[in-house]
């Protein structure tokens, strides 16, 4: 039933402001509900005397994936004509911020809701941060509860402009501004005869406009190696291509070492699956002409691309959300795509708040919540890349025991540290 296809969005927003809601009307709107859900939630809505509600939905929808235990409850599905859509979990969910900032859940879009009445809130900001952090392009800013305004122009361009203001400093320009009722179901999938001022495209025709990204096709060959096996007298490298591609006849150089080889043939378990070439997003597995020893972590790339950095000290930006505060000199298990090295924190050069920008110097420790920029110390060298340039292969989480505490993206390479290694 999951379709891998399909364009990935995260909803985030002010808790209340309305993301179950607005996601319950685009799952009914769209039919993308199980059988009997609604008559289900109104049952329950019926007996218990409470209102019917579009977020209950939601709870129906995860109960129902539940039963096939092959589907990611985090991951709600529903389709248009157009596309498949996959919402990265469920708003509320604990994992919600992990999973964005780990990279489990790859967004191409996000909506970012606002409560028309409540006004952009201190969680808005933070949230509108995240996604300038996390490189979030594709921004649809939805203000919700227009229905609790009277449907009001005035209000919908306060709280626009209210959005904007903080939003364009962090680099953030979002597509466009809409307003909508998620409960009412204005301009979500039917033009909103209460919002006639409002000229533009309904949220499920905007989302359908999104042209889903193929620029990572176009970047230098990012090849994270997940696994090396031995197989036979020959060893298959296998890894997800994170960026670019790759053909058979390729020259290559495995970073960190940066030794050069020669792609002779690309793995198939059946004549029918046989192929010279693998694209970005696809895992694969290759075969060398030389045989060094390679392992996981290692990062392959084209010898005339930009290399990635090979180092073991790093800048990064990194939100913190672990119970135990985060100390200069403390050690962390950082992963970074397929590597996992033991990281120290050298220096926090400065703490942001996410909801003014306002930095600071000076800090010893970061509390849950804290985004700040910090130099880590590796014990070993590894290839990275900076995020802007190569997300996959850019950002990391930080684990502390068993739990990621920390996310966060490579912001520049530093000078190697001779010492340590
Ligand atoms: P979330 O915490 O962001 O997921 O918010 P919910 O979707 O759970 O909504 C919080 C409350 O706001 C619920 O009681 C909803 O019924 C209500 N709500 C959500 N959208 C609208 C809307 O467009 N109009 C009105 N009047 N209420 C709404």
């Amino acid at each position: 039933k999951l379709k891998q296809e399909g364009l990935h969005i995260v909803v985030v927003g002010h808790v209340d402001h309305g993301k179950s809601t607005v996601i319950g009307r685009l799952l009914y709107d769209t039919d993308s509900l199980p059988q009997g859900a609604v008559d289900k939630v109104k049952r329950i809505a019926r007996e218990t005397g409470k209102p019917f509600e579009y977020a209950y939905l939601l709870d129906a929808f995860e109960e129902e994936q539940k039963q096939g235990i092959t589907i990611d409850t985090t991951q709600i599905q529903f389709a248009t004509k157009k596309r498949e859509y996959v919402i990265i979990d469920a708003p509320g969910h604990k994992e919600f911020l992990k999973n964005m900032i780990s990279g489990a859940a790859n967004a191409n879009a996000a909506l970012l809701i606002v409560d028309a009445k409540q006004g952009v809130q201190e969680q808005s900001k933070r949230h509108g941060y995240m996604l300038s952090l996390l490189g979030i392009e594709k921004v649809y800013v939805v203000v919700n509860k227009m229905d609790l305004v009277d449907y009001s122009e005035e209000v919908f361009h306060k709280v626009a402009d209210d959005m904007k203001e903080f939003l364009e400093p962090l680099g953030v320009k979002p597509l466009r501004y809409l307003p909508v009722s998620g409960y009412q179901g204005d301009n979500i999938a039917t033009k909103s005869v209460n919002m006639p001022w409002y000229d533009g495209p309904v949220l499920l025709d905007s989302l359908d406009l999104l042209e889903a990204s193929k620029e990572i096709l176009d970047k230098d060959l990012r090849l994270p190696i997940q696994d090396v096996f031995k197989f036979d007298d020959r060893r298959i490298i296998a890894g997800r291509i994170e960026a670019g591609k790759l053909a058979v006849g390729d020259e290559i150089a495995i970073y960190p070492s940066g030794r050069r080889t020669v792609i002779q043939s690309i793995a198939y378990w059946q004549e029918r699956d046989k192929k010279e070439r693998a694209l970005a997003g696809e895992s694969t597995g290759i075969i060398v002409r030389d045989e060094f020893f390679n392992q996981r972590g290692e990062i392959i790339t084209t010898p005339g691309a930009k290399a990635p950095h090979v180092s073991n000290r790093l800048r990064a930006s990194i939100f913190w959300m672990g119970r135990n505060p985060l100390r200069k000199g403390s050690t962390y298990k950082l992963k970074l795509a397929t590597q996992e090295v033991e990281a120290e924190v050298a220096d926090i050069v400065k703490t942001i708040d996410a909801a003014n920008l306002d930095s600071r110097e000076g800090a010893k420790e970061l509390r849950l919540n804290d985004v700040a920029e910090v130099i880590l110390s590796l014990k070993e060298v590894i290839a990275f890349d900076v995020f802007q340039e190569h997300q996959a292969t850019g950002r990391f989480v930080l684990v502390d025991g068993y739990d990621v505490a920390g996310g966060g993206i490579v912001v520049a390479a530093e000078k190697a540290d001779e010492g340590a290694g």
